[in-house]
């Protein structure tokens, strides 16, 4: 290493954060979102500033160039994720935060009704938090006494009045994904908080009564501003009299999402992004890439004797979008050398602050804007930290 010495280790920029490795360095970025996009997404964001006509950084809203570029990146998603006529698809603002209380002010228009909603890690446990302001929240969960979440509560026997059932498909955090929907034994339609998996599997919509899913754009599908919300259309039309217009799904419909102004430039991103999807083979190519980029994490985790560890014992439920791990339990100078040995050949992203803290484990997010070649670079440096370092 080539460590400065006038900086104090708990001082250097990579312990606290530092997205920008040495001068030089190629970064690798590894956040949990916002994240890099995919290499050929960036170039051709680049040239959009070049091109004939304006770029809708700053074209109007309701100009028919815009009008067009929206109306081009909804078909996009309608044929890559196989969006069935039943649903309407909407970009609103307000990230996933917004669709926390949007969800149940669209669904809930007496404020008194039941929802359930699966609590299977901190983005769903803070969904249902916002939620009770709005709905009679009933939870389902599957949060140990420490505060973790290392499973899945059951999906039986929820309760039969729930006017809908609310859970997170990929849980960034904790690093807990259902490879695929559940069919529950009630009639309430599934709200799902797709925000880190969007795009990365197929999705069952009418064979697992998906009623609402949502997916803020600054993980798997572009850079943050935009949230992406694909709504069956039987559901429209019930929201609560407070419901703000700009969170509520049946007035943005009715004004063809121009209720108010729609984040231009973010869209676009986003139409990029759908449209680099499909030429690379689709949802199908995003999951067989992410399998094979978590794979060759999870298993140097498992092999390594114990050096390496994951919290997720239950293969089935793995994330295959966030690896969190720890290097020799958690120990606090071989984490730290990890971590300035990593950003020093501009692996970062590894340990940023979420709104929970730091948290015990490191993790490695594997958006598809992260390609199976760099995945093998950090995998590499695992392999080869772990063999500099283990003591037997
Ligand atoms: C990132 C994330 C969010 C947070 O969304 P904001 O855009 O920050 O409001 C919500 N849910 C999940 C599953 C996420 O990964």
């Amino acid at each position: 290493m080539h460590l400065d010495s006038s900086i104090a280790v708990d001082q250097h920029p990579a312990l606290l954060g530092s997205l920008v490795p040495p001068k030089g360095v190629k970064p690798l970025n590894f956040s949990p979102g916002p994240t890099s996009l995919a290499a050929d997404v960036e170039a051709e964001i680049k040239s959009l500033f070049d091109a004939e006509r304006m770029c809708s950084m700053y074209l109007s809203h309701r100009s028919p160039e815009f009008v067009d570029i929206l109306h081009n990146t909804v078909k996009q998603f309608r044929i890559a994720m196989d969006i069935p006529d039943q649903y309407e698809i909407l970009y609103m603002h307000g990230g996933g935060h917004g669709q926390f209380a949007a969800v149940p002010l669209n669904l809930c228009p007496q404020g008194n009704e039941k929802a359930t909603y699966i609590v299977n890690g901190t983005w769903s446990k803070r969904a249902a938090s916002e939620a009770s302001k709005y709905c009679n929240v009933v939870t389902a969960s599957s949060e140990n006494p420490d505060g973790t979440f290392t499973s899945n509560p059951s999906f039986e026997n929820l309760d039969p009045e729930s006017k809908y059932v609310y859970l997170c498909s990929n849980e960034t955090v904790n690093g807990i994904e259902l490879h695929q929907l559940p069919k529950l034994g009630i009639d309430a339609p599934l709200v799902i908080d797709a925000s880190s998996d969007f795009t990365t599997k197929h999705i069952d919509w009418l064979g697992a009564n998906v009623g609402i899913l949502y997916a803020c754009a600054s993980k798997n599908i572009g850079h943050p501003g935009a949230t992406m919300c694909i709504i069956r259309k039987d559901l429209l039309g019930n929201s609560s009299k407070f419901c703000p217009g700009v969170l509520c799904y049946t007035t943005n419909i009715k004004e063809g999402n121009l209720w108010n102004t729609i984040a231009t430039f973010n869209v676009e991103v986003t139409g990029i992004y759908a449209k680099w999807l499909l030429a690379q083979g689709g949802v199908q190519e995003m999951e067989r890439r992410a399998i094979i980029k978590s794979d060759r994490l999870y298993k140097l985790i498992d092999q390594s004797n114990g050096f390496y560890s994951t919290p997720i014992t239950d293969h089935a439920i793995r994330s295959r979008m966030n690896v969190p791990f720890d290097v020799a339990g958690g120990d606090a100078s071989l984490t730290n050398d990890f971590i300035l040995q990593a950003w020093e050949k501009g692996i970062v992203g590894l340990r940023t602050l979420t709104p929970f803290g730091t948290g015990k484990y490191m993790r490695a997010s594997l958006y598809n804007g992260v390609s199976v070649e760099n995945t093998g670079i950090l995998a590499s440096f695992m392999e080869a930290f772990m063999n500099a370092n283990k003591t037997k």
